[in-house]
């Protein structure tokens, strides 16, 4: 029998008559869908959390174009290639993207099961504009040449959509290498798709073994949390796998106080360590998702810090092509003199503690 999750996937929701079966459809998206040259779509399972008249539902912004993804004023063109450092002089396979000395991504798939609009691989993924070679063997044959890489992530597209075989083989191959301490995998499926959490998808990838595999999910609004999306996480930890949310900061979806503590105390009450939030990068044709580079930091000032318990505290971060550069609300040291220090908290309280001299 085929699985619900392959039945979810060929029954994608990326028609204009699909759509109408779950909303009804707003005329900016109708023009969008129509003229757009854009690859779109999300599972029926996501597509059912929508508000069926609501064109501002957060979870119908993320999956259906709008005309406002003409707009480039700030978006870098070839975004991906400055900020996965693809033009350096190091020559490396196309699905090899490298920040740092000691750990790479490893794209070994296109296809997702939704396509976010404000996808920063929208370049490849949504767009298709830019033309990448995926060829597992050959990415898996310079990682073995590296010794110097300990920590692969596994990205896409979604890894998680290949089949239990591919997945196992993948992480079989990569675990036989004496140099790889961890592998990550960054997968929407755990939200857009948590029917794939199967026991074959476990076997596949889960167990005790001295080389562990972490989960990295996208989950930007509370709406995308479910009682489904609770059991998924459960059964992959049962299994020895930490889940953890990378949320992208999002312009009228989640820049708000009330939204953006909710989601994370729901993460958290669901098993989701809150990991990063991402500044909304400037990939193409997604202006209208940015907002100010301050946010994030004043949210977690405003939301979180303070307001409810540390497991929830993300950390705040502007993806760049030089690595992540974390911001922090204003907390800082005020004044130090050789007796004590001067700090400030998130509400402009100040405290003092000892200077313990080295
Ligand atoms: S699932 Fe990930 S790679 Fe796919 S469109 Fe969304 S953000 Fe991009």
């Amino acid at each position: 029998m085929e699985a619900e999750w392959v039945k979810q996937m060929k029954n994608q929701v990326n028609t204009l008559e699909k759509l109408a079966k779950y909303i009804n459809i707003s005329d900016d998206e109708k023009k969008a869908i129509e003229t757009l040259k854009t690859k779109w779509g999300t599972t029926p399972y996501f597509a059912s959390l929508m508000d069926k008249d609501d064109p501002n539902c957060p979870i119908r912004k993320q999956v259906i174009p709008s005309m406002k993804e003409q707009v480039n004023k700030y978006g870098m063109d070839n975004y991906l290639v400055w900020k996965e450092n693809r033009a350096t002089e190091e020559i490396r396979p196309d699905s090899i993207a490298r920040q740092y000395h000691d750990r790479i991504a490893f794209t070994v798939v296109q296809n997702c099961g939704i396509y976010c609009r404000h996808c920063f691989r929208k370049e490849l993924v949504v767009d298709q504009d830019l033309k990448l070679k995926f060829d597992v063997e050959e990415g898996l044959a310079w990682i073995a040449e590296h010794p110097e890489v300990r920590d692969v992530l596994i990205t896409g597209g979604d890894p998680l959509l290949l089949s239990d075989e591919k997945l196992e083989y993948l992480i079989t191959k990569l675990r036989e290498l004496p140099h790889i301490e961890m592998i990550r995998i960054g997968t929407r499926l755990p939200i857009v798709l948590p029917h794939r959490i199967t026991e074959g998808l476990k076997k596949a990838i889960g167990g005790f073994h001295k080389v562990p595999v972490w989960i990295s999910t996208q989950c930007n609004h509370p709406k995308e949390i479910t009682e489904e999306t609770a059991k998924a996480v459960y059964e992959l930890m049962n299994c020895g796998i930490n889940v953890g949310n990378q949320a992208v900061l999002l312009k009228g979806i989640n820049d708000d106080v009330d939204t953006f503590r909710e989601l994370h105390q729901k993460l958290l009450r669901t098993r989701i360590r809150p990991y990063y939030v991402f500044y909304c990068e400037a990939a193409p044709g997604i202006d209208h998702f940015r907002t100010s580079v301050e946010k994030g930091a004043e949210l977690i000032r405003d939301a979180l810090r303070g307001h409810t318990t540390g497991l929830a505290q993300p950390m705040y971060v502007l993806a760049t092509n030089i690595g992540k550069i974390p911001l922090m609300p204003d907390y800082c040291i005020v004044d130090k003199n050789e007796k004590e220090y001067t700090l400030r908290n998130h509400k402009n309280d100040t405290t003092k503690i000892p200077n313990i001299p080295e």
